[in-house]
């Protein structure tokens, strides 16, 4: 880590994405923090323009900062999309100054908005970790969170509904069978008492009787007429 007077407001610290600057004296709202410097990279020369890192700093269509140098404090600054800084850009003077927009506490973490060019280009695909968006990735993943109790609690609602359902329909069913059951015995007892009556008065009992007569005499005949039969081939 570089090392950095005691007089300044500021160290070099651990941050949740690597390396970061961290205030360790209260610095006011509008305070000069740091300034961002390195070579100047004119685009029209073509040794410049083929510098590529993260640490350019375009301060107009012609000049670039090139801030990689070690020295260049500011580039441990981080980016966040609700920061407590600001770069101050002066392409006049081609210079750009770090400078406070909110009453920075010791121990708070100082950064500033890198822009949307370099969002897209370098945070965007990985994610942007600042607080903010930290923030708002909690969040959503608790409402998804909660969206998925919401969800199970629904489909333990409505599964517990169709077993409601489907007991209410078995038990019917069961009775149905049992209710079909006592009428079938009911029935019976009525058909028992019905054929008795008809024993009793005479009427059913003549025909069963005249069929047993009338069948009588088949049976006997037959096997009388085999008996003949076989009387007659052994003879
Ligand atoms: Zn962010």
């Amino acid at each position: 880590m570089p090392a950095i007077s005691p007089d300044k407001p500021y160290r070099v610290g651990r941050s949740r994405t690597g390396l970061g600057l961290f205030a360790t004296k209260p610095i006011k709202k509008g305070a000069k923090i740091v300034r961002y410097f390195g070579p100047l990279l004119d685009c029209r020369k073509k040794k410049h323009d083929a510098i590529e890192n993260k640490y350019l700093f375009e301060l107009n269509n012609r000049w670039t900062i090139d801030g990689s140098v070690r020295k260049n404090i500011a580039r441990y600054i981080n980016h966040a999309c609700k920061p407590n800084a600001e770069s101050d850009v002066s392409a006049r003077k081609r210079k750009v100054v770090i400078r406070a927009i909110k009453n920075i506490e010791p121990g708070e973490e100082i950064n500033y908005d890198y822009g949307t060019d370099y969002f897209k280009a370098y945070l965007k695909p990985i994610g942007c970790k600042c607080a903010a968006c930290e923030k708002k990735r909690k969040k959503k993943r608790a409402e998804a969170r909660a969206e998925k109790v919401r969800l199970k609690a629904k489909a333990e609602k409505k599964a517990l509904k169709k077993a409601e359902k489907q007991a209410a329909k078995a038990r019917e069913e069961l009775e149905q069978k049992q209710k079909q059951k006592l009428k079938q015995a009911a029935k019976q007892r009525l058909n028992g008492a019905r054929s008795n009556g008809k024993l009793l008065n005479g009427h059913g009992g003549n025909v069963a009787a005249g069929q047993l007569i009338a069948a009588k005499p088949g049976i006997f005949a037959e096997p009388a007429s085999t008996q003949g039969a076989e009387a007659s081939a052994s003879a």
